[in-house]
């Protein structure tokens, strides 16, 4: 199978976190599956960036805000496929310009236009493992963008499209969709599988769980949708 792993900040939230992301990746591949893995930046990593571009200006230049946090994932990217690489495999990063990703010129909030994913297949097929820096792309005059907050969930679900992947698996920190927020709500109960259009409804309400845009995405391109988390093996949710 060709499947998408996309971990998000808490499961790449520090060095040791990286290197467990690695294993789990590792675990797959020596499953006989072919991975493209999309990361997000450390957690607070974000953030932080947007309170240094703050610290001159309450309204930075939303180009330069693109250049400075498409950064922050570059460098998770970068330090996965060096830790695959330090346990034998063959990984490439790959920002998202690389990864084929092109978008309007929509600064902080650009929408997918095309994937070319002919960098990514030449990877596969050299044997690698691929690593994509997620929440971005680059628009079509050759400036770095950014896809909106939890933007990553995105470039998961478009790049398992753009790919044909048999599966996508969003790793996050809880260990599938719940009724409601388990954080907030202890008797949340969590579920086995979810429609597109539930899942829709709870992610328009704010359930930060998978951005809004990516399950839309994931309908429209019929994208065979996992949650699960990148600290147990439980199930998860299908969506
Ligand atoms: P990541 O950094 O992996 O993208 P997020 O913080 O964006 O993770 O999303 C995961 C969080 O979503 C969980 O920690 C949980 O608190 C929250 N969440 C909100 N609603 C739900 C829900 N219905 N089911 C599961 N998690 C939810
Ligand atoms: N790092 C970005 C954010 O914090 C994108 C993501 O994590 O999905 O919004
Ligand atoms: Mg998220």
């Amino acid at each position: 199978m060709l499947i998408v792993q996309k971990f998000g900040g808490t499961s790449v939230g520090d060095l040791e976190r990286i290197q467990n992301v690695a294993n789990r990746v590792s675990k797959t591949l020596q499953e006989g599956h072919q991975v493209v893995v999309v990361v997000s930046a450390m957690s607070g990593e974000t953030n932080k960036l947007i309170a240094y571009a703050e610290h001159y200006t309450p309204s930075p230049e939303r180009s330069e805000v693109d250049m400075l946090l498409s950064s922050g994932e570059r460098v998770t990217a970068a330090l996965l496929s060096i830790a695959l690489n330090a346990m034998g495999h063959k990984a490439a990063s790959m920002s998202g310009r690389r990864a084929g990703i092109v978008t309007d010129n929509v600064h902080t909030k650009a929408r997918i236009e095309s994937i070319d994913p002919s960098a990514m297949h030449a990877e596969l097929a050299a044997g690698k493992v691929v690593v994509v820096a997620g929440f971005q792309g680059v628009s079509e005059s050759g400036q770095v963008t950014t896809l909106g907050r939890g933007g990553s969930d995105l470039s998961a679900v478009a790049l398992a499209g753009a790919l044909e992947a048999d599966l996508c698996e969003i790793y996050t920190d809880v260990d599938g969709i719940y009724t409601t927020d388990p954080r907030i709500e202890p008797k949340a109960r969590k579920m086995d599988k979810i429609s597109y259009d539930e899942m829709l409804e709870l992610a328009s309400l704010g359930a930060k769980v998978l951005q809004n845009r990516s399950v839309e995405l994931a309908k429209k391109l019929n994208v065979n949708l996992v949650t699960r988390s990148s600290f147990s093996d439980a199930e998860g949710t299908l969506i």
